[in-house]
């Protein structure tokens, strides 16, 4: 086995960029392989009834604007009058599977949500045309009780929250993760040296937002391991009961644990805001709709807590870039404001007056959308129009099955579930069936897998000879496999992360077999070194 395989300049890189890199390495490996990438989250599923759904709005759209301009390229406004009945007469519901469904999406935002009809019909076509800023800036009207049904659906395991929900749509969930810290810092509700829990192992970029960094906040962590089936543990929790601890920062399910917060462990949380009541809690729900049964931590702490979402992972819409951030109308954000001293509330009047005769009065959730465009272009803040009506008509593919199974969803629990079994049949390792696991990524351990198919002895010889990248980098040079490195992400030493999202589902079987074949020729060194 070569020793020293790991270029010493990948030691300082992130997850992300080391995997890169390993994939120049996996495209010319040496056994001549298929090259397969499992490192990345990207799926390979679309939904496409959504997708077509929008096209028809745009076609439709398009006609009714010729009914005001009709030039050569060029065409009016739609007209508001009449045009929930103009739409329904473009529809063909009976030869027309996806006219279908928008004439049932039409009839369930009528009967269930009391939405106007013309008004909800021009919201959604001159959202998909794209022919005006987006009014209200922060959302549009009808989307935000839309998206509040669909994240109360989805997200909140029967907590009855829509009503009471404020939301602001974003460029993915990166973007609503960067205008949350930006805006928690503007407003002083996060510090410099203020003590931050996050839940490890976590996706990377939150240890590494530099304008975190600046602030030398001090990192709790909730540890969850291997042992525990990377559930986070009642004493992990009780960290939290410290009122010096300021805010909790949360991917639940967890990346790349993969892992819901169980039952308990979001009983445990809202035991923990009754000492500490001042918790602001941060959780990151992309995950949400791949585990069984899942309830959100927003679901059981409103008050404390904000939620981003993405529609990214589930719908497979990365490159549409479709995020939201969700706060409850009464929140504790609010209430600190107001608490701010008189010498910072006087520095954040000045800051926001430029948008508002009363500055004190503006909500968080508002604060958001002005900061996310330097407070200065608020007016022309807010996600596209496009990108808003089509995280609305993802959300009424989920909605307009009402009390029945989303078999969409159940197609994308199947998916990776079956590729995660696959995976951990190979490797002949035992599969977790319990309802937290979202199946979405593996974790494996090497070190673990070398003690469990050969011995401990030869477990020591591995931890002791090689860095934690000489697996994965031979791995990628050898065998043509890219996988990420799970110490990126705070998990412990030698854990591989796998991604069952972004390869066609016969290829799992065959990383598995190759990790075990890679083992396999590093045993066969450390039986040379006996002798
Ligand atoms: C993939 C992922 C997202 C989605 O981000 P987008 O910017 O919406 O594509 C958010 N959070 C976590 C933890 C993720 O892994």
């Amino acid at each position: 086995m070569t020793k020293g395989a790991v270029p010493e300049q990948l030691t300082h890189l992130g997850a992300f960029e080391i995997s890169f890199e390993m994939l120049k390495l996996a495209q010319k490996n040496q056994k001549n392989n298929i090259f397969l990438n499992a490192g990345r989250g990207n799926p390979n599923w679309i939904n496409t009834k959504a997708r077509l759904a929008f096209n028809r709005l745009v076609e439709f759209g398009i006609k009714d604007s010729l009914r005001t301009i009709n030039e050569h390229d060029m065409a009016g406004y739609t007209q508001l009058r009449g045009i929930a009945q103009r739409f329904e007469a473009f529809l063909d519901p009976e030869e027309n599977r996806i006219d279908e469904f928008l004439v049932d999406a039409l009839s369930y935002c009528r009967l269930e949500l009391h939405l106007t009809p013309d008004a909800l019909v021009k919201e959604l076509v001159d959202g998909a045309i794209g022919n005006n800023y987006p009014v209200p800036s922060r959302v549009l009207s009808n989307t935000e009780i839309i998206l509040n049904r669909y994240l109360e659906k989805a997200l909140y395991g029967g907590a009855q929250l829509a009503n009471h929900t404020q939301i602001f749509p974003t460029e993915g969930g990166t973007a609503a993760i960067v205008y949350l810290f930006n805006s928690l810092k503007y407003n002083h509700l996060i510090k410099p040296g203020d003590k931050i829990a996050i839940n490890t192992p976590i996706f990377t970029p939150y240890l590494q937002i530099p304008e975190l960094q600046e602030y030398d906040l001090v990192e709790v962590l909730l540890n969850s391991d291997e042992k525990n089936h990377w559930n986070i543990s009642a004493d992990e929790i009780d960290k939290l009961s410290d009122p010096s601890i300021k805010a909790l920062f949360i991917v639940n399910p967890s990346n790349p644990g993969s892992r819901a917060f169980s039952l308990s462990a979001l009983t445990e949380i809202e035991k923990i805001i009754t000492k500490n009541p001042a918790l602001m809690i941060i959780t990151d729900d992309v995950y949400g709709t791949f585990a069984k049964d899942f309830q959100s931590v927003y679901a059981v702490v409103p008050r404390n807590t904000i939620l981003v979402y993405s529609f990214s992972k589930l719908y497979g819409a990365t490159g549409w870039r479709l995020g939201l951030i969700a706060l409850r109308k009464d929140n504790i954000f609010d209430a600190m404001l107001k608490k701010l001293p008189e010498t910072e509330r006087q520095e954040l009047d000045t800051r926001y007056e430029i948008i508002t005769k009363h500055p004190r009065k503006l909500p968080f959730i508002e604060r958001l959308a002005a900061d996310s465009r330097s407070v200065g272009l608020y007016h022309t803040s807010g996600l596209s129009t496009p990108q808003q009506i089509m995280e609305v008509l993802f959300s009424l593919t989920h909605l307009v099955m009402r009390d029945r199974e989303d078999a969409y969803f159940t197609a994308c629990e199947n998916l990776v579930a079956l590729r995660y079994e696959d995976l951990h049949q190979a490797l002949k390792i035992q599969p977790d069936e319990s309802p937290e696991n979202a199946k979405y990524y593996s974790l494996i351990n090497i070190y673990h897998l070398a003690e469990t198919r050969y011995d401990a002895d030869f477990r020591h010889y591995l931890e002791a000879n090689f860095d934690h990248l000489d697996f994965l980098v031979n791995l990628a040079q050898k065998n043509g496999v890219v996988l990420m490195d799970g110490m990126g992400f705070g998990a412990g030493d030698g854990t591989l992360r796998i991604s069952q999202a972004n390869l066609p589902t016969e290829d799992y079987y065959l990383i598995g077999k190759q990790i075990l074949e890679l083992l396999g020729e590093y045993h066969a060194d450390y039986q040379k070194t006996l002798h």
